[in-house]
């Protein structure tokens, strides 16, 4: 993970730490309310491929970054495209005029993106997540232990003499596992949902559930995001739940 951090990613986006100002003290503020050990402060580049927007942290111990896609930031390109500006002077014309979209959010509403975010951190969700991964690719590796020298096994498939055990990883863990991994999945979800809401709440707590409630809904426009979906569709298939339950949770009062 950390590899991939410093090392990988750069390789296919471009990070460039946050400038001074307003917005930069302001998370510093935040980070040091709740004491995350904030080192340093990136944005990426992510409008080149999708105007998605997103904000996350990453790095162990007290070492934490947060990243934020520049597409989050409204005032970002606002001020790239007026140097941009400046340096063209009229020599492409009218023609070339960009088109201005605007796209982003404001500095309350960036604040209680991150916010949420911070808040998985603080719940510790992180480390929930992972402990579980770890304990449920122990226990595959252990069914897989007791099952791979199981003739059975590979009767069923055909392989009536041998037992191959590439074969073998492909039937336990393709087949054998597969009504354990749906309930798995399905149980994930959940618990993930779980984990928005909490992190919703957590920025709720920090008083930011205004900012967070405007930030939800332009995000959720400027990803594209459709607005409604069947509650059971919903619950089977969205780790993180659609707006609309998620504005509702935060409630109507502040
Ligand atoms: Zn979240």
């Amino acid at each position: 993970m950390t590899v991939y951090a410093d090392y990988i990613a750069p390789l296919f986006d471009k990070f460039t730490p946050l400038p001074d100002g307003e917005l930069k003290a302001q998370i510093e503020r935040l980070a040091q309310s709740i004491d995350f050990p904030l080192k340093k402060l990136f944005v990426v580049e992510g409008s080149k491929r999708s105007s998605h927007s997103n904000a996350y942290f990453y790095g162990f111990h007290k070492n934490k970054r947060i990243v934020l896609f520049d597409t989050l930031i409204e005032d970002f390109h606002k001020k790239e495209e007026e140097k941009s500006d400046e340096s063209e002077v009229q020599s492409s014309g009218d023609s070339a005029k960009k088109e201005h979209k605007k796209v982003g959010c404001n500095n309350d509403e960036i604040l209680a993106v991150l916010a949420h975010e911070l808040g998985h951190w603080k719940l510790n969700h992180i480390l929930k997540n992972l402990v579980i991964a770890q304990t449920n690719l122990f226990l595959c590796f252990m069914v897989f232990a007791l099952l791979y020298q199981n003739q059975v096994l590979y009767d069923a498939f055909g392989f009536h003499k041998t037992r191959p055990v590439f074969i073998g990883i492909f039937i336990i863990f393709q087949y054998i596992f597969s009504p354990y991994n749906e309930i798995l999945s399905f149980l994930m979800t959940c618990l993930g949902r779980r984990f928005e809401f909490a992190a919703d709440a957590f920025a709720k707590h920090l008083n930011r559930t205004a900012d967070l409630r405007s930030a939800l809904i332009k995000l959720n426009k400027d990803n594209l995001g459709f607005p409604l979906y069947d509650w059971l569709y919903s619950s089977w298939y969205h780790s993180h739940p659609p707006l609309l339950e998620r504005i509702r949770a935060l409630g109507k009062i502040d």
